[in-house]
């Protein structure tokens, strides 16, 4: 990874289906009657889990930016204390994006964004570290500046922050962590 664009990164948006997960939507019924509640299931990578906590501690702010309304995603983004969320706001990712970055006082330029897929071109063409994953489409793969080689959901956002980590200089700070067993460590 480029350690010039590594290193004015201060804001880590990662898209969810296909990224955080292998694309699967699971959807379930309670029962086929009209009231019969849905279930939307995800299924997370541990490894993206710590990698998300290793980029926190780092100091960088890390959201969820999807283009999907989903249960269960707000439920892993709460258990990770992901601190900027837009899941299916409706008005697209873009914005979404454009929201959260002022929010944060954080310039397009200061901006990560791990994708896959044709939704995540307006914010990959925007932001200053564009990233795709491997198994991203075509469009996505020939834009970004850097391309993983682990598919989404099997721990894809681990090696993303792992890349961006050592490229700012700051993963082996952070492994030492965890050999001394510190609180943030676990
Ligand atoms: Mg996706």
């Amino acid at each position: 990874m480029d350690r010039r664009l590594a290193e004015s990164v201060r804001f880590v948006s990662l898209d969810v289906d296909g990224v955080l997960t292998d694309g699967s939507i699971w959807i379930g019924a309670d029962s086929d009657s009209p009231h019969g509640a849905a279930r939307d299931v995800r299924r997370f990578h541990a490894l993206d889990g710590l990698a998300i906590r290793m980029m926190q501690r780092a100091g960088l702010v890390v959201a969820f930016l999807s283009g999907k309304r989903s249960a269960a995603v707000r439920l892993r983004a709460r258990e990770l204390d992901i601190a900027e969320v837009s899941l299916g706001s409706g008005k697209g990712k873009l914005s979404a994006l454009r929201g959260m970055l002022a929010r944060r006082g954080c310039t397009w330029d200061q901006a990560a964004h791990l994708g896959d897929d044709l939704t995540d071109l307006a914010v990959m063409e925007r932001v200053g570290l564009p990233a795709a994953v491997v198994g991203a489409v075509p469009e996505v793969r020939a834009g970004a500046a850097w391309v993983g080689t682990v598919p989404g959901g099997e721990g894809a956002v681990r090696e993303f922050a792992e890349a961006l980590l050592v490229a700012r200089g700051e993963w082996d700070g952070l492994v030492t962590e965890f050999r001394e067993g510190g609180r943030f460590a676990g």
